[in-house]
């Protein structure tokens, strides 16, 4: 009936969070702000980007190393591979290894330039970390396929890769279709693939950064998801509100198609993610 499927999460997923390194002393305050309300929620990790060829390799460690010191959360520095050396990499990975950081997000990062041919994509990254301690790695994955991919098989069969050089568990790309998702686990399925397939998941209050976003990744708006902002530019709370309407529907959608992980692409707030885990019965715990 409609109730039971209103109640039928009832707090049976796990959730993981995801911030990057803020740029100014405020975005600070509000992602630390974000953290310690969203740690009350008990993730199963957090995770911190790293900005390919911006030298934020430093921050992203510092904030780890401070997410794991403060709230005791299994914190997951991202790390790319398309702006350092083999040595550097492996030097990065025996300095997280021996500060206790046992979950890595491998990732190639995205090319400087149009037509550059990297040196090593992910699976490099994967065997390289693989071969210097036994990490929780984590890939990405791209459920409307990756810009750069030459075709959707392609991309699966990289995919394939990644998992096999000893990826434990793939995050995907946001998307808002949920069609695409389950063609594309079904597709993994078909493939050998056999980690998680996280879904993650966007929180939308602003649909203008989010088209952006979107159009640069490849990843389809629906005309129905973007009409439902409009006329609400100067209205930040109804966006807020649709943003996480939405993202509660696509969860409970997924969850009864048997998708157990969901990942958050908090952008370093909380009111968002924090509302839609509580309302498919994710609680806080004092
Ligand atoms: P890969 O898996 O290496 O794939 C990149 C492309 O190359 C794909 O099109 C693939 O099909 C193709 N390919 C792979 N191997 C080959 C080969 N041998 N020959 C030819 N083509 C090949 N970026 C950041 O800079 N910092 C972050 O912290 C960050 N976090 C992210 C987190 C998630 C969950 C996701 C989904 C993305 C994240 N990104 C981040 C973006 C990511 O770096 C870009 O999407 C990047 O362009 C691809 O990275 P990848 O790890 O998927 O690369």
């Amino acid at each position: 009936s409609l109730n039971q499927n209103i109640a039928d999460i009832d707090g049976n997923i796990n959730v993981s969070f995801e911030f990057f390194p803020p740029s100014s002393e405020q975005m600070e305050q509000t992602l630390w702000n974000s953290i310690h309300r969203l740690k009350t929620l008990q993730p199963k990790f957090v995770s911190v980007t790293y900005g390919a060829n911006s030298g934020e390799r430093d921050r992203t460690h510092s904030i780890i190393k401070d997410i794991k010191e403060q709230t005791g959360l299994v914190a997951a520095p991202h790390l790319t591979c398309i702006d350092a050396t083999r040595d550097e990499l492996r030097s990065i990975a025996r300095d997280y290894w021996n500060n206790g950081i046992r979950d890595i997000v491998a990732l190639r990062g995205d090319l400087p330039a149009q037509g550059v041919k990297p040196d090593m994509y992910a699976a490099d990254l994967v065997e390289l970390l693989r071969s210097e301690a036994d990490f929780d790695i984590s890939v990405a994955a791209y459920p409307e396929v990756h810009p750069e991919a030459k075709s959707a098989q392609a991309d699966l069969i990289n995919l394939k890769r990644k998992v096999d050089a000893g990826a434990c568990r793939a995050i995907t790309q946001f998307f808002f279709d949920v069609e695409s998702y389950l063609r594309f686990r079904d597709r993994c399925v078909a493939a050998g693939i056999d980690v998680e397939i996280v879904p993650g998941i966007l929180p939308v209050s602003n649909m203008k950064q989010a088209k952006r976003f979107a159009n640069a990744n490849n990843v389809k708006i629906p005309g129905w998801l973007e009409k439902q902002y409009e006329g609400l530019d100067d209205d930040l709370l109804s966006r807020q509100m649709v943003g996480a309407s939405n993202a509660i529907d696509m969860v409970r959608v997924l969850s009864r198609e048997g998708v157990k992980d969901f990942h958050f692409y908090t952008l370093n707030r909380a009111e968002l993610t924090y509302a839609i885990c509580h309302t498919l019965g994710v609680r806080a715990k004092a």
